[in-house]
């Protein structure tokens, strides 16, 4: 059907104008009707969080999002414009994006009664439908709702008072469509009154002069629990009008966990290797959030955000391919190592505590690692004796390479050690199978040990195991003879 160009074609079609909640009410009946997912790319919270979303939009509430960092608030937030038609007429010009046939500013007004119509449309997409701000505390009145414009009253001729001289704000240009504030409670008081007033009456005031501007705008905000329920920081008529409160939370599994991981993480490169990102990698990437959140000297109140992951297997790709390219290797895996490499991801993203504060980051985000690490190493090897492998290092045996050692030159190392290459078909590795894949499946074998510290791994010693004190290493540098002592005692 042919688009109207004017007000007059407009009229003569079917078009009546209808509130933007109504639209998204409209389209969410239509997509739950036919079964289509309500929101795309939104993994994990198909029981919880989405639910209560679509109820809120059905009953044409204003709603907030509380969640800690990194639960996928805006993103939610932003693919709310799915709900939004595909195109919706406006009087061409308008700055806020007026209805044609129920224009609320003076400008329109006056075209209106100028051209009649012949006044023109233009058509916006729902994505032109969308404004989102983040809240701070030096957010102004003029920001969000308008200012009044003594230029545009001089040069027009206008009344400082009269309509025509305000310059709009974002909510105002989010008319007809969906307005997101971030960080609601860090919006100062009376920005929260002239929102409150909008969405009570239409009514809002500008440098005192009262401005009557009865907006269409679905109203959605996101907050961190703590500051939202912190007595004080929202005005309660405010918190009054917000229809529903609705709680995000972090994957609840770690499958949901990797999916999202996978979906978001920048890890199908165009390098000269093929990348193969064995599973006990990504399943320790991901432990590592799973561990942070319960890690007691990680602040609770501020979260483990979806990023840490994230970032973290970007990283530890990145630091595989440095490897892979160095060593002219034709696959590009990574190793448990590379998740100690990738740690400059890791360590601003978590908030520590005081007792974590006074250890300093690095070492607490070590400790998780080696827990993340035991979690996955359980799970695969907790039914398997590897005592031959950890008696290889008590009877003196050392194991230590630089991270960037090629898996050639790792699996000639690996191979003294008795049974440990053969252990890697539990990960469902085969010793003919590509040497880059047997190193990193023989490597997480090595660190879930030292993790659970039936062996130990440091900087200087790699692999090892402790000694009784007075024993010093020299004395026993091969197997046999720390054996023959040992028998000896
Ligand atoms: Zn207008």
């Amino acid at each position: 059907m042919q688009k109207a160009k004017t007000i007059g074609e407009l009229k003569k079609s079917l078009y009546k104008g209808v509130s933007v909640r109504d639209e998204m009410r409209a389209n969410l009946l239509r997509k739950l009707a036919v079964g289509e997912p309500l929101f795309s790319g939104i993994i994990g919270f198909d029981d919880s969080v989405i639910p209560q979303i679509a109820n809120a939009i059905l009953s044409r509430h204003n709603f907030i999002l509380l969640g800690l960092r990194g639960q996928a608030k805006s993103r939610i937030l932003r693919s709310l414009v799915t709900l939004l038609d595909d195109s919706i007429p406006f009087l061409a010009g308008c700055e806020i994006n007026d209805d044609p046939l129920k224009p609320l500013c003076r400008a329109c007004h006056e075209r209106l009664a100028e051209m009649g119509d012949d006044a023109p449309l233009d058509y916006l997409r729902p994505e032109d439908r969308y404004v989102e701000k983040l809240a701070t505390p030096d957010v102004t009145i003029a920001d969000i709702i308008g200012d009044l414009d003594p230029i545009k009253a001089a040069r027009g001729g206008h009344a400082l008072s009269s309509e025509l001289t305000i310059h709009y704000g974002l909510l105002p240009r989010a008319n007809r469509g969906i307005f997101a504030i971030n960080e609601l409670p860090d919006l100062a008081g009376k920005i929260q009154v002239g929102l409150f007033n909008i969405m009570q009456e239409g009514d809002v005031q500008i440098k005192g002069y009262p401005v009557r501007l009865p907006l269409d705008v679905a109203l959605v905000f996101t907050a961190n629990p703590e500051d939202y329920t912190a007595r004080g920081k929202i005005i309660t008529p405010l918190k009054d009008r917000i229809g529903s409160e609705i709680r995000t939370h972090y994957p609840a599994t770690l499958e949901h966990a990797m999916a999202i991981t996978a979906q978001e993480a920048w890890t199908e490169r165009n390098g000269s290797s093929k990348l193969v990102i064995p599973q006990f990698i990504k399943e320790i990437v991901e432990s590592i959030a799973f561990e942070a959140r319960q890690e007691k000297r990680v602040d609770k109140r501020s979260g483990v955000s979806q990023r840490v992951p994230i970032t973290c297997l970007e990283n530890v790709v990145s630091s595989a391919e440095y490897r892979a390219v160095k060593n002219h290797e034709d696959k590009t895996v990574p190793r448990p190592c590379d998740i100690y490499t990738a740690m400059p991801s890791l360590t601003g993203k978590v908030e520590l505590e005081y007792e974590g504060e006074m250890r300093g980051a690095d070492s607490v985000v070590r400790d998780i690692i080696r827990q993340a690490t035991a979690r996955i190493f359980k799970k695969y090897y907790d039914d398997v004796s590897l005592h031959s492998i950890v008696q290889w290092f008590e009877l003196g045996g050392t194991l230590k390479y630089s991270p960037n050692a090629s898996a050639e030159e790792l699996n000639g190392q690996f191979k003294k050690i008795q049974g440990l290459l053969e252990q890697t078909q539990r990960l469902g590795i085969k010793a003919k199978d590509d040497p880059t894949l047997l190193a990193a499946g023989a490597e997480f074998i090595l660190e879930g040990l030292a993790a659970l510290r039936r062996i130990s791994r440091n900087e200087e010693m790699g692999y090892y195991v402790e000694r009784p004190r007075g024993e010093s290493p020299s004395e026993q540098t091969s197997p046999v003879a720390t054996h023959r002592r040992r028998s000896l005692n």
